[in-house]
């Protein structure tokens, strides 16, 4: 695995790659790899080679009081494991190499960018888009690998892709869990052991939900309740918001209809956490996909 740290070096490889009409995978992280991320490294070895990966923890993606000063950077161990997994290129750019000084262009995916997520975290989904399109000039990928963890983030980035004409084909991925369903996460290193056992809870509240779709419920204010309901047994968890939204708009729905996410985010002892459950409609049923 070669690590590059410049634009031009690695134009230059994708470049190099396109021109040998090689099929040029890529998976853009903030690092602190686990397995989820690992797992969209897997999906992208299927079908690409060369596969890069980037590691960039994206100041415009932090809201002025979030975790940017202390989000992980365990960076060789990162590496190592990427090479252990036959990753080609790390893409690991410095914050002055991606935004020189006078930088001042931005992308916005307006709409689905100021809901939920994008509620929360003001300018948030600026700069994730913003990020992953200079990422996609910077590396040129056939397809882009994405995990349904961040379920609005990669509907905004699909958006973005369709409205500006991008070559990349994005790929979501499933959500990696941990044994005792909380989907894993960078931030996860955060929790306090008592923070970390209540934060299950969150996992718990979807399978709530999705029992109820298996017993028919189709109202999605009763199906908020049972997932409410579920996450109230543990006090110490603070819900910033629990919603079933269209799986492509992020707009809010009132009955079960067509694909849909159930979405929630909540505080737990100082760390914001987020999860989904995938919900899409065959016939008459639903089959949901935590
Ligand atoms: P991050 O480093 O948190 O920006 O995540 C990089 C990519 O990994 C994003 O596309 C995430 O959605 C994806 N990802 C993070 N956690 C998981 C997980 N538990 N399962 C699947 N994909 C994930």
């Amino acid at each position: 695995m070669e690590t590059i740290h410049t634009i031009d070096w690695m134009k230059q490889v994708s470049r190099y790659a396109r021109a040998k009409e090689h099929v040029l995978g890529f998976v853009p992280t903030m690092g602190a790899i686990h397995e989820g991320h690992l797992s969209l490294v897997r999906e992208a070895r299927k079908r690409c080679s060369p596969v890069v990966v980037s590691i960039f923890v994206n100041p415009a993606q932090f809201g002025p009081t979030e975790d940017l000063a202390k989000y992980p950077r365990p960076f060789e161990t990162d590496r190592a494991k990427l090479e252990e997994l036959g990753v080609d290129y790390l893409f690991a750019p410095s914050v002055e190499e991606m935004y020189p000084k006078g930088f001042s262009s931005a992308v916005s995916v307006d709409g689905i960018s100021d809901r939920l997520e994008g509620r929360s975290r003001a300018g948030h989904f600026r700069g994730v888009a913003t990020i992953v399109l200079k990422l996609f000039e910077i590396v040129q990928p056939s397809f882009a690998y994405f995990g349904r963890k961040d379920a609005q983030q990669q509907a905004v980035i699909r958006r973005m892709a369709r409205d500006l004409n991008l070559d990349a084909q994005i790929v979501t991925c499933p959500i990696v869990r941990e044994a005792d369903g909380l989907a894993m996460s960078s931030r996860n290193v955060y929790l306090s052991r008592d923070a970390r056992r209540a934060a299950t809870v969150l996992y718990r509240s979807l399978v709530a939900l999705r029992e109820q779709i298996e017993h028919d419920e189709r109202n999605v204010a009763r199906l908020l309740s049972a997932a409410k309901n579920a996450i109230a047994s543990e006090p110490t968890v603070a819900v910033d918001y629990v919603e079933i939204v269209d799986a492509e708009t992020f707009e809010p729905i009132v009955n079960l209809r067509g694909n849909c996410f159930a979405v929630l985010a909540a505080k737990i002892g100082g760390t914001r956490l987020i999860d989904n459950a995938l919900i899409e409609q065959a016939a008459e049923s639903f089959i949901v996909t935590l």
